[in-house]
């Protein structure tokens, strides 16, 4: 199996740009789900507060005995936290049991809470006390991202803005705000989240069969073609090796094109104007 290729990120730190996620991943079965993903070979792992499996990803990775510096371990700052991100952040590292995390995000800008503006520049603190080597956002439309990069001063910009992207869902007006101001785009659901029938998609299925690979290896392969950093989520080890292999084909340009006019607005999850705190 080839090596996951990193990405730069615009602060200088290195992001391996395959990783796994763990949304959905029952904090009693996290253990045994990031350990077989570690054994796999990821040494990214994405997780949230809310998603409430940290404890468990934490055991994992001291388990693991893997050097720290080999692993690249996100979590977010839940919306009900804007306004105490120290707090937040202090308690998911205990959860974790790390000294500081790779990547912190604010998970959703709840615009309505008002918060997230002021969260950013006490992410922005903390990533200087050196408890968060990068910092960056989840959910953020253009409205809100140029609210983060408008302060007086130096604005610290986001390293990612992690959204939900698949074949069919591509949000391309974000992409291009967000790449255009070297903000690396993190696909969340890169998989659709097995929502609706991805994998049956002509130019998906057709590609699959060219290279003797699954769709779903398409569909993923189509996203590094794409220079989006991914994290899909499983919780069965064959499905982890399969989609980690995916370095040892190349879609070709009209693959490639056929998978990227599959858009038609078909979002499967929640709009950020819809998440707010109550
Ligand atoms: P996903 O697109 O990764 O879909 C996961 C589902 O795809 C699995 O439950 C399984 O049913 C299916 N699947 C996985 N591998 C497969 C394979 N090889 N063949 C067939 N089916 C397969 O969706 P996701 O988990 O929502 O997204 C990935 C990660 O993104 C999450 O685990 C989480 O870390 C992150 N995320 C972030 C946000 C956010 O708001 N920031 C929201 C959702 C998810």
């Amino acid at each position: 199996m080839s090596e996951i290729p990193n990405i730069k990120l615009n602060d200088g730190n290195l992001i391996p740009q395959l990783g796994f996620g763990v949304f959905k991943v029952d904090e009693n079965d996290a253990e045994r789900v990031v350990s077989e993903a570690l054994e796999a070979g990821y040494r990214h792992i994405d997780t949230a507060k809310i998603y409430g499996n940290e404890e468990g990803v934490g055991r994992a990775i001291e388990k693991s005995g893997i050097d720290r510096s080999e692993l690249f371990i996100t979590t977010k700052l839940w919306n009900d936290d804007q306004k105490n991100p120290k707090d937040a952040l202090d308690a998911s590292l205990e959860r974790l049991g790390l000294d500081y995390v790779d990547l912190y995000l604010i998970h959703w800008p709840c615009e309505k809470q008002g918060a997230y503006v002021d969260a950013w520049e006490e992410l922005g603190k903390q990533r200087e006390a050196g408890l968060v080597k990068s910092i960056g956002v989840c959910n953020f439309l253009p409205k809100h991202l140029d609210n983060l990069l408008s302060p007086g001063g130096e604005p610290i910009v986001p390293v990612v803005n992690q959204i939900e992207l698949h074949p069919t869902y591509q949000q391309r007006e974000v992409t291009e705000y967000c790449r255009s101001r070297g903000i690396e785009i993190e696909a969340w659901g890169p998989l659709g989240q097995g929502k609706y029938d991805l994998f049956n998609e002509e130019p998906i299925a057709q590609a699959a069969k060219a290279h003797g690979k699954t769709p779903a290896q398409v569909v993923l392969r189509w996203h590094i073609q794409e220079g989006n950093i991914i994290f899909p989520k499983t919780s069965h080890k064959e499905r982890m090796v399969e989609n980690m292999d995916i370095f040892d084909f190349e879609l070709t340009d009209e693959e490639f094109l056929k998978i990227h006019d599959l858009e038609r607005g078909n979002r499967v999850a929640a709009h950020p104007d819809e998440v707010d705190v109550d």
